[in-house]
């Protein structure tokens, strides 16, 4: 059976090139960049073009770039780099909607001295940018916002809250592992001081992600070791992973109009075929501030797990927007602060898009998810319940 890959925002399968790419530096050139012989040298001499690479994606110096194992290390980082160089500030500003990596640590910064403001949304995924500025004051230490949704896609305007953040002298730092390489950027000419990236959603391997410092921001290491990353992240470089992450910065800056274009139009053929054939399916957030590559479907009145489990004895992988915790099926945080009812939200559906998908795959996946939805809301007493009455 083939798989339908859809669930490109949980984890991207790594391009053939970057793995060519990353090869040679796990099987010959496997020196630790600090050492000073040949195969070492090599080693070093690669990181720094992948850091070029990298800092072209994103419109950068080179010299601003981290590398780190992951996005959520590089949330950490950027966060506790703005409380530390920042000590006798108390206040910390984010969203309702951010990922567990951001979420988890205010929530953790909260119970441990912190105030801590969670920026409410409205039904489309919007941030209320009123409430946002009416919160920052002389007391807040950073404002971290995601750019792109993981499960709606939905874009903060990040670039202007940027400006209006800075202005106020205060620290602005975005999770941008949904944005980066599914739209452009060119963070030199923004107000954003930091931005987080992970490797593993743009076709490069697991364990290794980046942080972009701009030039004279107040940093403290969080990883506190070896001089690596200009003594802002100790810890022997994870040579071959850089590579990779360098290889599919390339390849994303070549493939953003494919995104903007093919991916986008292969999206809107899935989420409009979809919503033609499934009677009460709705799309959760704003579609028009939206990554290319994500619709997010509620199905109303059965359980996105169910449907994910039909999906897959079909080969089709995507996401649900629950998760089963400790025998209870908790909606996602993200679409219950957007307002979406229970009985949505629990048959929300995520699919992910990226270059690999084909048109073929969106027409078998419209053609069989309807049925699979029938099936289930036959077996459904919400479900009998709301169309009897
Ligand atoms: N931030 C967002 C918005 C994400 O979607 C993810 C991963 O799903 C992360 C952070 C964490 O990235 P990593 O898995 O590399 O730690």
């Amino acid at each position: 059976m083939k798989t339908i890959y859809l669930d490109n925002n949980a984890t991207t399968p790594v391009a053939p090139e970057v793995l060519e790419e990353m090869f040679p530096y796990l099987r010959d050139y496997y020196g630790n960049p600090s050492s000073m012989y040949g195969i070492a040298r090599r080693s070093a001499e690669k990181i720094k073009e992948s850091r070029g690479r990298l800092a072209a994606l994103l419109g950068v110096l080179p010299e601003e770039i981290v590398f780190t194992s992951c996005g959520t290390e590089s949330d950490s980082t950027a966060v506790w780099a703005a409380i530390r160089a920042y000590p006798s500030k108390r206040h910390l500003i984010t969203s309702r909607v951010e990922h567990s990596a951001i979420k988890n640590l205010y929530e953790y910064l909260g119970h441990n001295g912190y105030r801590v403001t969670f920026v409410p949304v409205d039904a489309g995924g919007g941030i209320d940018l009123d409430f946002l500025y009416d919160h920052l004051s002389e007391d807040t230490a950073v404002v971290s916002l995601m750019w792109a949704n993981n499960e709606t896609g939905v874009m903060f305007p990040v670039e202007e809250i940027a400006r209006e953040v800075n202005r106020r002298g205060i620290v602005f730092h975005t999770d941008a592992v949904q944005a980066v390489g599914k739209i452009p950027m060119e963070i030199d000419r923004t107000a954003i001081d930091m931005l987080s990236l992970s490797g593993h959603k743009l076709h490069a391997p697991k364990g290794v992600g980046a942080l972009y410092v701009r030039k004279g921001t107040k940093f403290m290491p969080f990883l506190i070791g070896g001089h690596q990353e200009g003594n802002r992240r100790g810890g022997t470089e994870n040579v071959a992973s850089i590579v990779a992450l360098g290889k599919a910065a390339e390849c994303a800056a070549r493939h953003l109009d494919e995104e903007n274009g093919r991916v986008r139009e292969l999206r809107d053929r899935l989420e409009a075929g979809i919503l033609a054939a499934v009677p009460h399916a709705a799309v959760n957030g704003d579609r028009e501030h939206r990554l290319p590559n994500t619709t997010n479907i509620s199905f109303e009145y059965i359980e996105g797990e169910s449907i994910l489990l039909m999906m897959d004895e079909l080969g089709i992988c995507a996401s649900s927007g629950s998760a089963c915790t400790s025998g209870s099926l908790e909606p996602s945080h993200v679409l219950r602060a957007m307002g979406v009812p229970y009985t949505a939200a629990h048959g929300s559906v995520r699919f992910s898009l990226s270059i690999y998908n084909t048109a073929e795959e969106i027409a078998f996946v419209i053609e069989n998810l309807p049925p699979i939805i029938e099936r289930l809301r036959h077996m459904s007493p919400f479900w009998k319940a709301a169309v009897s009455g």
